[in-house]
């Protein structure tokens, strides 16, 4: 329970500076636990609006609040947004001037500012860090905290650092945030930033209008045909493993007479970008692709996603069928199940990694893969859990609409030796 007038604050700052009336669903728990000094972590799908999670209980808490970002891209985007909603925030980082960031700096040791942003490894600076010391911090806020983790697929050196943070600033409330870390990796950046202790919180990944389906891999050219055509006039991506497998599948379907276009990295530039823009202003083509395309896509009425050969693993799967249904309309995802397809997967981390290590924490991700497509229960519960989040009752899932039968077999044991 937080004290009354930092409640009113906190009430006041998220209407009167960002313009909200209600909190998304899981950002309230996180304000609150980062404006009660505890240790957090936030795990929340793009989107989802991790950036108040720290601005707002940092604006509360008053004084200079520390973000670390790993992109000067990121940073240049985060304070402009807070410029236009009239916040103090700032930048210092390597694609300036040196003397705009010596400007900022003064700003800042004039108590003027109440957000910097830094990269770690201008954070984690003798000089740096002692001349923060001498200021009223706020709190510290670690954007991109996957990165502290080698289990993660952007490990990045420099935020190894930041586990050093705990002890030189041991009374400033720290939170750490990120869109994608499964359990391990939460548990790894808990380890590495929090030194073991946490209040971790998950939330939002559960993307209800979207139903999730399966089926095992027998035919896939014709399978796809059939699904694809079952489903005509609307917009929709099949994924496939290799651009041999994208060229083969497009031009069955446009044989078919589908409106279907290829993507993948071996076309040119300009071939890809003119599908993808017939993609985006045309309802009713079939995008087929590799894991090349989707980053940053935003065609808001993809109705289904046909993963034709499973994704390496379920961080990736999410991924890729979250592009359906962003319009909160009826969507599906749809895969094509097969352990041959598994098997080639196996073989191509044994080839292509060349780290032991990186061996490992691929084939781990795999397993998750497996895990899910061999479910007996909700998947969405099995897709969920990998990100620690509960399920709510789902229903719209193909294990929750046909269930398994289960088998008595004691009966039939039973049976059998009376025979
Ligand atoms: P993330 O960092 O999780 O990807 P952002 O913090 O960038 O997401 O937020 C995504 C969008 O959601 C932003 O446009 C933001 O203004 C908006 N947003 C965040 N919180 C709320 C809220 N409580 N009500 C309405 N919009 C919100
Ligand atoms: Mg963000
Ligand atoms: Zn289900």
């Amino acid at each position: 329970v937080l004290a009354p007038e930092i409640e009113a604050r906190k009430t006041a700052i998220l209407a009167e500076v960002f313009g909200f009336d209600r909190f998304r669903p899981g950002q309230q728990e996180v304000v609150d636990a980062v404006l009660a000094g505890v240790p957090t972590l936030a795990v929340m799908p793009t989107g989802a609006g991790k950036s108040l999670c720290y601005q707002l209980p940092a604006l509360t808490l008053g004084g200079l609040s520390i973000v670390i970002s790993p992109l000067i891209a990121l940073m240049d985007d985060q304070v402009n947004a807070l410029k236009l909603q009239g916040v103090a925030a700032e930048a210092i980082h390597s694609g300036k001037p040196r003397e705009d960031n010596v400007a900022i700096w003064r700003r800042v040791a004039a108590g003027e500012v109440r957000l910097l942003y830094l990269a770690p490894e201008r954070l984690m600076t003798d000089r740096m860090l002692q001349a923060l010391s001498r200021l009223p911090l706020g709190l510290v806020a670690v954007d991109e905290a996957h990165c502290i983790s080698q289990w993660g697929h952007s490990f990045r050196n420099e935020y190894l650092q930041l586990g050093r943070l705990r002890e030189i600033f041991p009374a400033v409330p720290l939170v750490a945030l990120t869109a994608t870390a499964d359990k391990a990796t939460q548990g790894d950046i808990v380890e590495r930033l929090f030194g073991g202790t946490a209040r971790v919180f998950v939330s939002g990944f559960d993307r209800p209008n979207i139903f999730i389906g399966m089926e095992e891999k027998k035919d896939p050219a014709r399978q796809i045909e059939s699904y694809v055509k079952a489903r005509p006039r609307v917009p929709g991506i099949v994924y496939r493993i290799s651009r041999k497998k994208v060229e083969e599948t497009a031009e069955r379907l446009v044989a078919a007479g589908v409106r279907a276009l290829p993507y993948h990295a071996g076309l040119t530039p300009e071939q890809r970008a003119a599908h993808q823009e017939a993609f985006l202003a045309e309802d009713g083509i079939v995008m087929v692709a590799t894991v090349a395309f989707g980053m940053g896509i935003d065609k808001s009425n993809v109705r289904y996603v046909l993963h034709a050969d499973a994704p390496g693993s379920l961080e990736a799967y999410y991924q890729e069928i979250g592009r359906a249904g962003r319009d909160g309309q009826p969507s599906e995802a749809h895969l094509l199940y097969s352990g041959g397809d598994i098997a080639t997967r196996r073989r191509f981390i044994d080839e292509e990694q060349s780290s032991p290590e990186r061996k490992l924490v691929e084939a781990r991700r795999l397993d998750s893969m497996v895990g899910f497509c061999e479910a007996v229960t909700c998947r969405r519960a099995v897709l969920l859990g990998y990100f620690g989040e509960r399920a709510k009752a789902c229903g719209h899932c193909d294990v929750c609409r046909d269930p398994p039968k289960v088998i008595d077999a004691s009966r039939q044991a039973a049976l059998a030796l009376r025979l």
